[in-house]
Protein backbone atom coordinates (compact mmCIF):
# COMPACT_ATOMS: atom_id res chain seq x y z
CA UNK A 1 0.00 0.00 0.00
CA UNK A 2 1.25 3.79 -0.53
CA UNK A 3 -0.91 6.74 0.51
CA UNK A 4 -0.67 10.04 -0.71
CA UNK A 5 1.70 12.59 0.38
CA UNK A 6 -0.29 16.57 0.26
CA UNK A 7 2.32 19.00 0.89
CA UNK A 8 0.01 21.50 2.25
CA UNK A 9 0.18 25.48 2.67
CA UNK A 10 -0.34 26.26 6.15
CA UNK A 11 -0.49 30.36 4.94
CA UNK A 12 1.69 32.90 6.38
CA UNK A 13 0.61 32.72 10.35
CA UNK A 14 -2.77 33.57 10.99
CA UNK A 15 -4.49 30.23 11.35
CA UNK A 16 -7.46 31.32 9.45
CA UNK A 17 -5.43 32.42 6.47
CA UNK A 18 -5.95 28.79 5.09
CA UNK A 19 -7.78 27.38 2.11
CA UNK A 20 -10.74 25.32 2.88
CA UNK A 21 -9.03 22.58 0.96
CA UNK A 22 -5.79 22.71 3.06
CA UNK A 23 -8.01 22.62 6.23
CA UNK A 24 -10.32 19.62 5.01
CA UNK A 25 -6.91 17.61 4.12
CA UNK A 26 -5.83 18.50 7.72
CA UNK A 27 -8.90 17.54 9.63
CA UNK A 28 -8.85 14.29 7.93
CA UNK A 29 -5.14 13.29 7.80
CA UNK A 30 -3.50 10.35 9.55
CA UNK A 31 -0.62 11.96 10.01
CA UNK A 32 0.83 15.24 9.95
CA UNK A 33 4.08 16.85 9.54
CA UNK A 34 4.77 20.30 10.03
CA UNK A 35 7.43 23.17 10.14
CA UNK A 36 7.77 25.40 13.31
CA UNK A 37 6.44 28.63 11.97
CA UNK A 38 2.81 26.73 11.72
CA UNK A 39 0.62 28.22 14.19
CA UNK A 40 -0.18 25.78 16.54
CA UNK A 41 -3.95 26.21 16.07
CA UNK A 42 -3.39 24.98 12.48
CA UNK A 43 -1.89 21.84 13.56
CA UNK A 44 -4.34 21.74 16.28
CA UNK A 45 -6.84 21.32 13.10
CA UNK A 46 -5.31 17.39 13.02
CA UNK A 47 -7.72 16.35 15.32
CA UNK A 48 -7.28 12.64 14.24
CA UNK A 49 -3.24 12.55 12.80
CA UNK A 50 -0.23 11.92 14.88
CA UNK A 51 1.69 15.43 14.88
CA UNK A 52 5.40 15.78 14.07
CA UNK A 53 7.52 18.54 13.82
CA UNK A 54 10.37 19.00 11.67
CA UNK A 55 12.11 21.62 12.41
CA UNK A 56 12.77 24.54 9.77
CA UNK A 57 13.55 27.53 11.92
CA UNK A 58 15.79 30.02 10.55
CA UNK A 59 19.34 30.33 13.03
CA UNK A 60 17.56 26.87 15.16
CA UNK A 61 18.34 23.37 15.03
CA UNK A 62 16.01 21.40 11.96
CA UNK A 63 15.77 18.20 10.60
CA UNK A 64 18.05 17.70 7.17
CA UNK A 65 16.02 18.02 4.65
CA UNK A 66 16.71 13.95 3.12
CA UNK A 67 15.87 12.50 6.72
CA UNK A 68 12.11 14.54 6.16
CA UNK A 69 12.05 13.06 2.93
CA UNK A 70 13.11 9.38 4.47
CA UNK A 71 10.19 9.81 6.81
CA UNK A 72 7.65 11.54 4.54
CA UNK A 73 8.33 8.18 1.91
CA UNK A 74 7.83 5.92 5.34
CA UNK A 75 4.63 7.41 6.22
CA UNK A 76 2.94 6.76 2.99
CA UNK A 77 3.93 3.29 3.17
CA UNK A 78 1.71 2.95 6.90
CA UNK A 79 -1.20 5.63 5.84
CA UNK A 80 -3.55 6.54 3.42
CA UNK A 81 -3.23 10.10 4.07
CA UNK A 82 -0.25 12.41 5.26
CA UNK A 83 -0.36 15.70 5.20
CA UNK A 84 3.13 18.19 4.77
CA UNK A 85 1.94 20.93 6.62
CA UNK A 86 4.77 24.38 5.38
CA UNK A 87 4.12 27.65 6.56
CA UNK A 88 2.86 30.41 3.34
CA UNK A 89 3.11 28.89 0.13
CA UNK A 90 4.85 25.15 -0.15
CA UNK A 91 6.30 25.87 -3.33
CA UNK A 92 7.87 29.31 -2.78
CA UNK A 93 11.33 28.84 -0.40
CA UNK A 94 9.81 25.69 0.96
CA UNK A 95 12.23 23.23 -0.17
CA UNK A 96 9.63 21.46 -1.95
CA UNK A 97 10.89 20.30 -5.04
CA UNK A 98 13.58 18.31 -3.18
CA UNK A 99 10.36 16.55 -0.89
CA UNK A 100 8.34 16.27 -4.64
CA UNK A 101 11.22 14.65 -5.92
CA UNK A 102 12.15 12.12 -3.25
CA UNK A 103 8.58 11.24 -2.85
CA UNK A 104 7.90 10.71 -6.91
CA UNK A 105 11.21 8.95 -7.47
CA UNK A 106 10.02 6.69 -4.61
CA UNK A 107 6.71 6.04 -6.43
CA UNK A 108 4.41 7.90 -3.80
CA UNK A 109 1.28 10.39 -5.05
CA UNK A 110 2.09 13.94 -4.17
CA UNK A 111 -0.85 16.72 -4.13
CA UNK A 112 0.21 20.20 -3.68
CA UNK A 113 -2.26 23.03 -2.02
CA UNK A 114 -1.51 26.39 -2.47
CA UNK A 115 -1.05 28.72 0.60
CA UNK A 116 -0.82 32.22 1.05
CA UNK A 117 2.61 33.31 1.07
CA UNK A 118 4.24 35.95 3.64
CA UNK A 119 4.74 38.63 0.80
CA UNK A 120 0.55 38.85 -0.04
CA UNK A 121 0.21 38.58 3.78
CA UNK A 122 2.86 41.55 4.50
CA UNK A 123 1.45 43.55 1.31
CA UNK A 124 -2.24 43.42 3.07
CA UNK A 125 -0.82 44.68 6.30
CA UNK A 126 0.57 47.27 4.83
CA UNK A 127 -2.29 48.12 2.67
CA UNK A 128 0.31 48.35 -0.48
CA UNK A 129 -0.54 47.06 -3.25
CA UNK A 130 2.95 44.97 -4.81
CA UNK A 131 1.68 46.08 -8.39
CA UNK A 132 0.65 49.68 -9.42
CA UNK A 133 -0.38 51.30 -12.69
CA UNK A 134 1.96 53.69 -13.55
CA UNK A 135 4.73 52.73 -10.72
CA UNK A 136 5.27 48.56 -10.81
CA UNK A 137 4.77 45.85 -13.09
CA UNK A 138 7.10 43.34 -12.06
CA UNK A 139 7.56 42.10 -8.82
CA UNK A 140 10.70 39.30 -8.11
CA UNK A 141 10.33 36.75 -4.83
CA UNK A 142 14.08 36.38 -3.99
CA UNK A 143 16.24 35.70 -1.32
CA UNK A 144 20.15 35.67 -0.81
CA UNK A 145 20.35 32.91 1.38
CA UNK A 146 22.37 29.74 -0.08
CA UNK A 147 22.27 26.64 1.36
CA UNK A 148 25.65 25.26 3.00
CA UNK A 149 26.54 22.67 -0.06
CA UNK A 150 25.43 25.82 -2.47
CA UNK A 151 27.51 28.22 -3.99
CA UNK A 152 26.54 32.15 -3.45
CA UNK A 153 24.42 32.53 -6.54
CA UNK A 154 23.84 35.64 -8.42
CA UNK A 155 20.91 36.12 -6.42
CA UNK A 156 20.76 39.94 -6.69
CA UNK A 157 21.56 40.76 -10.21
CA UNK A 158 17.38 39.91 -11.34
CA UNK A 159 16.79 42.93 -8.79
CA UNK A 160 18.91 45.68 -10.39
CA UNK A 161 15.61 46.89 -12.86
CA UNK A 162 12.19 44.72 -10.81
CA UNK A 163 10.10 47.32 -10.20
CA UNK A 164 9.03 45.96 -6.50
CA UNK A 165 11.26 43.25 -4.63
CA UNK A 166 10.27 41.05 -2.10
CA UNK A 167 13.10 39.26 0.07
CA UNK A 168 12.30 36.29 2.25
CA UNK A 169 15.41 34.90 4.74
CA UNK A 170 16.60 38.25 4.45
CA UNK A 171 16.61 40.47 7.73
CA UNK A 172 20.13 38.74 9.12
CA UNK A 173 22.09 40.15 6.83
CA UNK A 174 19.82 43.32 5.91
CA UNK A 175 23.17 45.29 5.71
CA UNK A 176 24.63 43.62 3.12
CA UNK A 177 21.77 43.28 1.28
CA UNK A 178 20.43 46.83 1.01
CA UNK A 179 24.68 47.58 0.28
CA UNK A 180 24.42 44.92 -2.16
CA UNK A 181 21.56 45.86 -3.98
CA UNK A 182 22.93 49.62 -4.08
CA UNK A 183 25.95 48.55 -5.76
CA UNK A 184 23.52 47.55 -8.51
CA UNK A 185 22.27 50.78 -9.21
CA UNK A 186 19.29 50.78 -6.51
CA UNK A 187 19.26 54.35 -5.50
CA UNK A 188 19.43 55.33 -1.78
CA UNK A 189 16.87 56.81 -1.41
CA UNK A 190 14.40 54.02 -1.97
CA UNK A 191 11.44 53.52 -0.09
CA UNK A 192 11.87 49.88 1.99
CA UNK A 193 9.21 48.51 3.98
CA UNK A 194 9.81 45.99 6.75
CA UNK A 195 6.92 43.54 8.59
CA UNK A 196 7.70 41.22 10.97
CA UNK A 197 5.14 38.38 11.48
CA UNK A 198 3.07 39.31 8.89
CA UNK A 199 -0.75 38.35 9.20
CA UNK A 200 -0.36 38.21 13.12
CA UNK A 201 1.42 40.69 15.18
CA UNK A 202 3.04 42.57 12.08
CA UNK A 203 4.98 45.03 13.47
CA UNK A 204 5.61 47.33 10.20
CA UNK A 205 8.30 49.85 9.60
CA UNK A 206 9.71 51.76 6.65
CA UNK A 207 13.59 53.42 5.75
CA UNK A 208 15.57 53.90 2.93
CA UNK A 209 17.71 51.45 0.94
CA UNK A 210 21.00 53.75 1.85
CA UNK A 211 19.48 53.85 5.66
CA UNK A 212 19.61 49.78 5.72
CA UNK A 213 22.44 49.91 4.46
CA UNK A 214 23.90 51.61 6.59
CA UNK A 215 22.60 50.39 9.78
CA UNK A 216 21.20 47.40 9.22
CA UNK A 217 18.13 45.76 11.35
CA UNK A 218 17.60 44.72 14.71
CA UNK A 219 16.76 41.10 14.44
CA UNK A 220 12.97 40.79 15.64
CA UNK A 221 11.28 37.72 17.12
CA UNK A 222 9.12 36.62 14.32
CA UNK A 223 9.72 36.25 10.72
CA UNK A 224 10.59 39.08 8.71
CA UNK A 225 10.27 40.06 4.99
CA UNK A 226 11.71 42.84 3.27
CA UNK A 227 10.39 44.57 0.14
CA UNK A 228 11.43 47.49 -1.60
CA UNK A 229 9.92 49.61 -4.20
CA UNK A 230 8.88 52.67 -5.50
CA UNK A 231 5.09 51.18 -4.47
CA UNK A 232 6.37 52.04 -0.52
CA UNK A 233 7.02 55.68 -1.39
CA UNK A 234 3.62 57.33 -0.19
CA UNK A 235 3.17 54.79 2.83
CA UNK A 236 6.84 55.51 3.88
CA UNK A 237 6.55 58.92 3.47
CA UNK A 238 3.10 59.25 5.64
CA UNK A 239 5.14 57.25 8.29
CA UNK A 240 7.60 59.86 8.64
CA UNK A 241 5.29 62.92 8.66
CA UNK A 242 3.31 60.84 11.41
CA UNK A 243 6.27 60.26 13.09
CA UNK A 244 7.04 63.68 13.53
CA UNK A 245 3.40 64.46 14.60
CA UNK A 246 2.00 61.25 15.98
CA UNK A 247 -1.71 63.23 16.15
CA UNK A 248 -1.86 63.73 12.77
CA UNK A 249 -4.16 61.04 11.73
CA UNK A 250 -3.65 57.16 10.82
CA UNK A 251 -0.93 56.70 8.19
CA UNK A 252 -3.21 55.79 5.93
CA UNK A 253 -5.27 58.21 5.88
CA UNK A 254 -2.12 60.28 4.95
CA UNK A 255 -1.17 57.71 2.08
CA UNK A 256 -4.07 58.62 0.38
CA UNK A 257 -3.99 62.19 0.95
CA UNK A 258 -0.51 62.28 -0.52
CA UNK A 259 -1.81 60.30 -3.17
CA UNK A 260 -4.64 62.59 -4.19
CA UNK A 261 -2.09 65.60 -3.96
CA UNK A 262 0.58 63.90 -6.63
N1 LIG B 1 7.04 29.23 2.10
C1 LIG B 1 7.04 30.43 2.90
C2 LIG B 1 8.42 31.05 3.02
C3 LIG B 1 9.39 30.20 3.80
S1 LIG B 1 10.97 30.96 3.97
C4 LIG B 1 6.05 31.44 2.30
O1 LIG B 1 5.53 31.21 1.22
O2 LIG B 1 5.78 32.45 2.94
C5 LIG B 1 10.83 31.74 5.54
C6 LIG B 1 10.85 33.24 5.37
O3 LIG B 1 9.57 33.69 4.98
C7 LIG B 1 11.16 34.01 6.64
O4 LIG B 1 12.55 34.11 6.84
C8 LIG B 1 10.55 35.35 6.32
O5 LIG B 1 11.39 36.11 5.47
C9 LIG B 1 9.32 34.96 5.53
N2 LIG B 1 8.11 34.87 6.35
C10 LIG B 1 7.38 33.76 6.62
N3 LIG B 1 6.30 34.06 7.36
C11 LIG B 1 6.34 35.40 7.58
C12 LIG B 1 5.49 36.33 8.26
N4 LIG B 1 4.36 35.94 8.88
N5 LIG B 1 5.85 37.63 8.27
C13 LIG B 1 6.97 38.06 7.65
N6 LIG B 1 7.80 37.22 6.98
C14 LIG B 1 7.49 35.92 6.93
Amino acid sequence: MSGTVYLVGAGPGAPDLITLRAARLIEAAEIVFHDALVHPDTVALATRAEKIAVGKRCGAHSTAQRFINKRLIDAAGKHASVVRLKGGDPMLFGRAQEEIDALTAAGIRVEIVPGVTAAQAASADLGVSLTRRGISRSVAFATPRVGSEEQPSEWAASLAHVDTAVLYMAAHQARQVAATLMGLGRRGDSPVAIVESASLESKQSYITLGELARQGLEPGTGPTILMFGEVFRAAMSAARLQRRSPTSGSWRQLAGNLAQTR
